[in-house]
C-alpha cells in the first residue's frame, strides 16, 4: 500500500475529535486542545438549581445565582456536564444531527451524575420525549439514547411513563414567560401507578430556560412522583437579546 493510501486509511478509521473533527492525538474522544477547553469549562462551579456557571465572586452563594429564573422550576436540581459552548456544543450537534459522539457524551453525563448523586437517590430515569413527527424527521432520539446509557451505567431503570402529546414550536426566539406558555400541555403521563412516590431523574440533551423540563416535572409531580431532577449534557444561556427586548 502506498503511503498516500495508508494515510487515507488512517484518516478514515482513526477517531476524530468530538469537538473539532481533527484526527490528531485523540484521547477519550477529544484532541489535546479541545480536552483543555473541556476541562476549563467543566471545572468551573455551577449552580445546582439551574446549571449556570456561577460568577467567580459568588462561588457558593446559590441563592444569589444570576442564572436562576425568578420563579423556581418544579425540578429540584440540574446535573450537567458543562455549559453549551466550545467543544461540548460541537459534540452535541454532531450527536443530534449525525448520530456520532453520542456514546462519548452519554459517558460524560453518566460520570457527572455518578459524581453528584447517591446510588439510591432515584428510582426511575425518564427521557424528555420528542414529538413523534420531530423524532421521525430527525431519524433518532438523542435523549432516549443517553437515558439508556445512563441506565446501564448507574442501574436505574428507564421508564416510558412520559409522553409528548403536543408538538411545540421551536423556543429559541421566545422569552422565558412565552416559553412556559409554549410548552403548557405538551406532556401527559401513560401509567400513573408506577409513578407513585417515584424519585425521577429526567434526561434531556440541552437545557436553556428549563421551561420544557419544568412542564414535564409539573405533569410528573401531579401524577404522584415524589421529586424530579434534571440531568442534561449541557446548560445553554437563555438568549438575553430576546429576553429584554421589551425593556429596551
Ligand atoms: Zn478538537
Ligand atoms: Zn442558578
Amino acid at each position: 500500500m502506498t503511503r498516500a493510501i495508508s494515510a487515507i486509511f488512517e484518516l478514515l478509521f482513526s477517531p476524530a475529535c468530538a469537538g473539532c473533527q481533527t484526527h490528531d492525538d485523540i484521547t477519550d474522544g477529544f484532541c489535546p486542545e479541545c480536552s483543555r477547553a473541556m476541562l476549563a469549562m467543566v471545572s468551573r462551579p455551577a449552580c445546582p438549581r439551574c446549571g449556570s456557571i456561577l460568577p467567580p465572586s459568588l462561588p457558593q452563594a446559590r441563592e444569589d445565582c444570576p442564572g436562576c429564573p425568578s420563579v423556581m422550576p418544579r425540578f429540584e436540581r440540574v446535573i450537567r456536564v458543562g455549559p453549551y459552548a466550545g467543544p461540548l456544543k460541537a459534540a452535541i450537534r454532531n450527536a443530534k444531527y449525525y448520530g456520532t459522539t453520542s456514546t462519548l457524551l452519554s459517558g460524560l453525563l453518566s460520570q457527572a451524575i455518578a459524581a453528584q448523586v447517591r446510588a439510591d437517590e432515584f428510582d426511575l430515569i425518564l427521557p424528555v420525549p420528542m414529538f413523534w413527527l420531530r423524532r421521525l424527521m430527525r431519524g433518532q432520539n438523542f435523549p432516549v439514547a443517553v437515558a439508556a446509557h445512563v441506565s446501564r451505567k448507574l442501574g436505574w431503570p428507564v421508564g416510558h411513563e412520559l409522553m409528548r402529546v403536543r408538538n411545540t414550536p421551536p423556543q429559541v426566539h421566545l422569552s422565558a414567560t412565552r416559553r412556559q406558555a409554549n410548552v403548557r400541555g405538551a406532556f401527559a403521563v401513560r401509567d400513573k401507578k408506577s409513578l407513585q412516590a417515584a424519585r425521577v431523574l429526567l434526561i434531556d440533551d440541552v437545557v436553556t430556560t428549563g421551561a420544557t423540563a419544568n412542564e414535564a416535572a409539573r405533569v410528573l409531580l401531579a401524577a404522584g412522583a415524589a421529586h424530579v431532577s434534571l440531568a442534561v449534557i449541557a446548560k445553554a444561556e437563555p438568549p438575553k437579546a430576546y429576553e429584554h427586548k421589551d425593556e429596551s
